[in-house]
């Protein structure tokens, strides 16, 4: 199937990068099929979790079940469904600063999202790693795919979230080597990456790109 052209029909921000102007497009397209309410998000249970460099506990929340209610699709193919919150896929430790697959954090124990949890009152909630972070994470984790496309959110989440003005010189100059690592590392035969090489390809190439893209 060819992905429609409507999926890219707004235009919210350009960039200079490299000598090329390109386009950034943003999609602010619900995406949810089956729209439920938002009583059908069920809390599930918070997950301890420990360092395994530091020991440092820490928590996460997680749902039993949720949904795709409010949720926004980006074109740079982030998803936010804020009723159904996913995990970081890494995070950088508070106490050490070690980048670590949330995966390779020991889970330690488990409560009930709704019972008390004095013992571990003072572990803070894992979150998401900053832009700074996931730099650092494309140099450790060995999932280079990923770790590049986190950070491709992740300054992307500065124009999401309306923080333009925190987009530093040096980050801008980090953003884009980034995004010409990220290129290199896309498949052509993966859906997920043409849409993320559509996003990024200069106005010129993009409708010959899209005429390309078969899901
Ligand atoms: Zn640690």
């Amino acid at each position: 199937m060819i992905v429609p052209k409507s999926l890219l029909y707004r235009t919210a921000h350009f960039f200079k990068s490299t000598g090329q102007t390109i386009r950034y497009q943003i999609i602010n397209r619900n995406i949810s099929s089956q729209l439920k309410t938002k009583e059908d998000m069920l809390p599930g249970p918070t997950i301890i979790r420990e360092c395994p460099h530091c020991g440092i506990q820490m928590k996460q929340k997680t749902i039993i079940s949720g949904n795709t209610f409010g949720a926004t699709l980006w074109s740079d193919g982030k998803q936010v469904a804020p009723m159904l919150p996913r995990p970081p896929y890494y995070i950088c430790c508070k106490m050490c600063r070690n980048i670590i697959m949330l995966q390779d954090v020991r889970k330690v124990a488990e409560i009930e999202w709704n019972e008390r949890d004095e013992k571990y009152s003072k572990a803070a909630f894992i979150e998401f790693p900053t832009f700074m972070e996931n730099i650092r994470a494309t140099e450790v984790i060995s999932d280079k795919k990923l770790a590049r496309t986190m950070t491709m959110y992740s300054y992307n989440d500065f124009s999401r979230d309306h923080k333009e003005d925190a987009i530093t010189p040096e980050i801008q100059k980090l953003h884009e080597h980034n995004i010409y690592e990220l290129e290199s590392l896309l498949d052509k035969s993966i859906p997920e990456d043409l849409i993320i090489k559509a996003h990024y390809c200069p106005i010129n190439l993009l409708d010959s790109q899209l005429t390309s893209i078969s899901i």
